[in-house]
């Protein structure tokens, strides 16, 4: 399955609203992939195994799956 992006690598004409930093889809994440580093986003892509449980709790459509 394919891997996840982070938040700021989406890249289309839909309105996105900001990343508010709930970090829902950190904790979501079941293998520790994904990770918010102040200031930047961290995606393992050898820990990722493409679950897409981080896109499914994101109230915005800030992450998709590639
Ligand atoms: S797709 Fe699954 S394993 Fe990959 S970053 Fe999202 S929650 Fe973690
Ligand atoms: S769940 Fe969505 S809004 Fe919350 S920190 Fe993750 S990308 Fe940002």
């Amino acid at each position: 399955m394919a891997a996840a992006r982070p938040p700021s690598s989406r890249n289309t004409d839909e309105e996105i609203r900001p990343c508010h930093l709930c970090l829902r889809c950190v904790e979501a994440c079941p293998t520790s992939a994904l990770a918010y580093e102040r200031p930047r986003w961290r995606l393992d892509l050898s820990l990722c195994m493409g679950c897409r449980d981080c896109t499914a709790v994101c109230p915005n459509p800030l992450i998709q799956s590639s």
